[in-house]
This record gives C-alpha cells, structure tokens and sequence, in this order.
C-alpha cells in the first residue's frame, strides 16, 4: 500500500502530524498490518479548519455549474478507477470485492445526483400576502463542515456528505474512521485531480477524534458538523455543538424491524431478508436487526433463511468465490458473539453459525436465531453482524408494538401482498425509511436518515443539499 496517499491533507498539499506520529491500518482478514497513517492532533485540525475557512467565500461564489462539473468528473474518474477503489475498500474492511465493487458504484452515485442537484439551488421572489411588501427567499453555503464518516462504508459515507457540500459551496474537514482511513485519502487525491480547489476538502486522519472534534466544535469559523456513526458518540457531538448553535446533521444507529407478514411471499420474504441482514456482512445501520414473523409462515421463512445463510462462503474478501468477510475488528466481534451467547443461554435456538471459528481474522458465521424474545438483548441493540434473530407475532397490532419498542427509527422493512397493510404500516412504523417488499431502502435519489435517537437531518435526495445551505430572506418594501 506503499503508494497510496497517507498523510493528511491540508490546504492542498499533504503532510505528516504535526507530531510526527502514525497509526496503523490492518487488514481484518488477517490482522496484518497494511499500512501507516498520519495521526493528527488538534493543531493539524486547527489548520485543516484554517485553510477551510479562507478557500470559503471564493468557493461559496463559484458558478454552480462549476462544482457541477468537478462532481461530474469526480464520478467519471471514480467509476472508471472502481477496481482499484474496491480492492482497497476490501483491504482495509474486510467486505467481499463484489460488495466492494457495489459500493464504489453506490457512492459514485452521490456524486452524479449532486452534480445534477448544484445548478438547481433556486429561491423564491414574492409578494407578501397583505401586498405591501416583497419577499425575496434566497440560498446560501452554511460555511466550513466537519464531516465525520464510519467504517462500514469507506466511499460511500464519504461522497454522501462531501458530494452535497460541494455542490452547495461549502468547503469541509474530513475525519474518517481510523480504521478505514486509506479509501478517504485516496478519494481525496481523486478529488484534487479532477480540478477541486485547495482548501475546499481537508483530510484530518486520527487516533484521537475527541482531541479534534473538541476544538474545531468550539471553534467559530466552523459552522456545521455532519456525523455518521453510533448513537452515544452522536449524542456527545450534539452536546458539545450546543455551545455554539451549530447546525448538525446526526445519521446514528439502527434497530430495524422485518416483519413477514401472514399474506407474504414467503420465498420473496426470504430473498429480503437475505439482503436485508447480509448486504455489508450485517455491518450496516439499516441491516434487518429483528426479524418478526407471522405465526403462521414462522417455521417455513426461518428454515428457509437459515438454508440460505448456511450457503453463504466465509472468507477473505478477496478470496474468489467468499460472499461474506470478516467483522471489522476484535471488539465488533466479541460484542456479536456475546450477544449470541447471551440470547442462547436465554432460551433461543441456534438454527444455523453460532459460534467464533478458530483461526486468525474476525470472521463470524452467518447465525439464524429462532425462540427469540422482545426482551433479550439481542432484540434491543444493533447487531452489526451476520446474525438473524427471529421474533413470532400473531396480530398486525402485535407487529406494531414490537417493531416500534425501540429507541430507533432508522428504517422498518414489511413483507406483505396486501397493498392496504403495506400503506397502513408504512403510516404505522416510527421510522425515517420503510422498504415494502424489499430489502434494500439505500439510494442516492431519497432522503436517508432517521427518526428518534436514529438521528437529524437527511443524506441524498432532494434533501440532502439542503443540510448544507442557510435560508436567507429579505423584506423589500413596495416598489
Ligand atoms: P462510532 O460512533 O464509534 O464512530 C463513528 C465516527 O466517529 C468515527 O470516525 C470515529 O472515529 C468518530 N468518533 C468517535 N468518537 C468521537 C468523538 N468523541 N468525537 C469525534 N468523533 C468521534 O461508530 P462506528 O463504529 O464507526 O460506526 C458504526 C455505527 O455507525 C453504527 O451505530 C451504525 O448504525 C452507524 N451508522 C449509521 C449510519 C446512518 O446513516 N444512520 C450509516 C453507517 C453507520
């Protein structure tokens, strides 16, 4: 990995820590360490936040065909270069190539909707309704982001905040997750090359966050702070934002409901919910994290899925043939293993995996839980793995309440055949997504995110741009 860019990025041109430190990156395939990262600390993010703040106002008054066009060349040069990117993504991930590949395409999605999203910043001129005055409503940047990314998915939590910033004309600080930081910097390299101005994106990478984030949040030439990652850590962001009234965007945790209904397809139920929990090896907030299923089709879905899961080919991401890689560390996978352990010492049945394989890597088997109930642990936290805990219910009114008893409200998915029940529990379900008869919700077109503690504000759609732009208004008397 000895060419790829790992130093941080600032004011375009890279450079190691002001301390001189480095923290490694490994592969979670084999534990191997595959590269040496520049560990920034609060100096280097003050700067990074410097060289943000002066490229603001040029930036800000850029034509918006021209951050259309960076974007647009910005999704050109990622989708030709998407090998490359997903081998990288899978070296430091740990996903299968194929998801990999898919991802690359999915964040380079970001990019073109964005482009196309740029030029159409309107406002409004009009007459108030007494007459006597006019109202002109107009857009502008919010001014320099912090934008904090997971590790789950390298590129595309990346595009999906900075693709919305530029093309609102906002210029950025980048934290990605230190356990994934190399697809970030290389995306920031391609950035550069296709023609984005210095000082626009800066790239802190760090050990340490809270020893970045404290500063820039007290800073006042930072003016919003966009997060993606858990709960907790979002809620100390938003408490430490408050000081200053920042305008923050939260895509937090999940605990997402599947519920089969009795009149599902049951085949096509399955199919979901293989999707719905595999895609991202269960390492996703919007994975199937409670799967809540009709009495009546309960044993056939469960047998059938954990068919479907046992056939899955563990291994290492870039291994041919592998369709499910590693967890993305040591932590991840003791938090899953012992959330199994603790649900089958609680009663429920280990129909297919369920246990930690010998050998080095953080691989765990694909696992279907049956006997599940409403009150274990495994049923009221994020999984964040291949494990499929199954829930039975008898009445609609059932499903309701337990898909709902959660803090969450990130997304629910409902397998049904009955249009009237598929509209009725899309109005029913607390959550900022619902999927009816599917198990991908995911898509640079619609507005991502969440409801209670699953988060604030809206990635992609026609929503997303507007995280990242202020309403201003003025009065003008009657000419
Ligand atoms: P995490 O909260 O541990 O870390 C997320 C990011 O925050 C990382 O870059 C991390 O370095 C940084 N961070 C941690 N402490 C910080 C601090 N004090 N100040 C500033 N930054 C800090 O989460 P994770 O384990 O990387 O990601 C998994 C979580 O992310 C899951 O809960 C998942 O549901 C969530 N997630 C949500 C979405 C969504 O769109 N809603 C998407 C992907 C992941």
């Amino acid at each position: 990995m000895t060419d790829r860019p790992t130093d941080l990025f600032v004011d375009g041109t890279w450079r190691p820590a002001a301390s001189g430190r480095r923290f490694d990156v490994h592969d979670p395939a084999t534990g191997e360490v595959i590269a040496s990262v520049a560990d920034a600390g609060a100096e280097d993010a003050l700067a990074a936040l410097e060289a943000a703040h002066r490229a603001q106002a040029p930036w800000g008054r850029t034509p918006t065909r021209v951050r259309a066009e960076i974007l647009r060349r910005a999704f050109d040069a990622l989708t030709a270069r998407s090998e490359e990117f997903a081998r990288l993504i899978t070296a430091e991930m740990g996903k299968p190539l194929a998801e990999s590949r898919a991802e690359v395409a999915y964040g380079a999605e970001f990019l073109r909707w964005f482009s196309e999203e740029a030029p159409r910043i309107s406002g409004r001129y009009l007459e108030a309704p007494d007459g006597a005055n006019r109202l002109l409503v107009r857009k502008r940047p919010v001014g320099p982001c912090l934008l904090i990314t997971p590790w789950n998915f390298p590129i595309a939590m990346a595009t999906r905040k900075i693709a919305p910033a530029i093309a609102a004309g906002c210029t950025m600080v980048l934290k990605p997750a230190d356990l994934t930081p190399l697809t970030s910097l290389l995306f920031t390299e391609l950035l550069a090359e296709v023609g984005l101005p210095d000082g626009v994106l800066n790239v802190v990478t760090t050990t340490d966050p809270a020893a970045i984030s404290g500063p820039l949040l007290a800073d006042e030439r930072l003016r919003k702070l966009s997060f993606t990652g858990s709960t907790p850590v979002g809620r100390r962001l938003i408490a430490a934002s408050a000081d200053r009234v920042l305008k923050v965007s939260m895509e937090l945790g999940g605990n997402a409901p599947f519920v089969v209904c009795a009149d599902a397809d049951v085949d096509a139920a399955v199919e979901g919910a293989v999707v719905a929990k595999m895609r991202n090896g269960g390492e996703a907030c919007v994975a199937a994290n409670r799967l809540l299923v009709h009495r009546s089709v309960a044993e056939e879905f469960t047998a059938k899925l954990a068919a479907r899961l046992s056939a899955f080919v563990v291994g290492p991401g870039d291994a041919p043939g592998t369709t499910l890689g590693p967890l993305i560390d040591e932590r991840s996978r003791a938090k899953v293993a012992g959330l199994v352990d603790d649900a089958v010492a609680a009663g429920a049945t280990v129909l297919t995996g369920g246990s930690v394989p010998e050998g080095p890597g953080w691989f765990y088997p694909p696992t279907v839980l049956a006997d599940v109930r409403p009150e274990m642990t495994i049923a009221n936290e994020e999984i964040f793995g291949p494990v499929a805990p199954v829930l039975v219910f008898d009445t609609e009114e059932e499903a309701v309440a337990l898909a709902n008893a959660s803090e969450f409200g990130l997304v629910s998915f409902v397998f049904t055949r009955d249009l009237d029940r598929a509209l009725r529990l899309s109005e029913r379900l607390e959550a900022g997504m619902i999927g009816i008869n599917t198990g991908v919700v995911s898509n640079p077109a619609a507005p991502f995110g969440g409801v209670k503690a699953s988060g604030l504000g809206r990635e992609g759609g026609a929503e997303g741009i507007e995280e990242y732009l202020e309403t201003i208004y003025v009065g003008i008397r009657d000419p």
